[in-house]
């Protein structure tokens, strides 16, 4: 199954952390306290959204991959 394309913002980014806590696995901080993509296949696609939703200055970026198995 493909992955889901996922990125953060660095510049938006101001290490509030939600998204490592809804998104356990998905999300890290590195040592300036932004968010970091880690692993996004971690967690379910709505972890991801629910993440992406959550961070107060929409610094995600969650993308599906496009259904083309079968
Ligand atoms: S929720 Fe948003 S602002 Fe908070 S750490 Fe994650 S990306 Fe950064």
């Amino acid at each position: 199954m493909a992955e889901p394309r996922v990125e953060v913002d660095q510049e938006m980014c101001i290490g509030s952390s939600n998204c490592v806590e809804v998104a356990k696995g998905a999300f890290k901080l590195n040592d300036e306290d932004k968010a970091e993509v880690d692993d996004p296949t971690a967690v379910s696609i709505e972890d991801l959204r629910k993440a992406q939703e959550q961070c107060p200055v929409a610094a995600i970026l969650v993308e599906e991959p496009e259904e083309s198995d079968e």
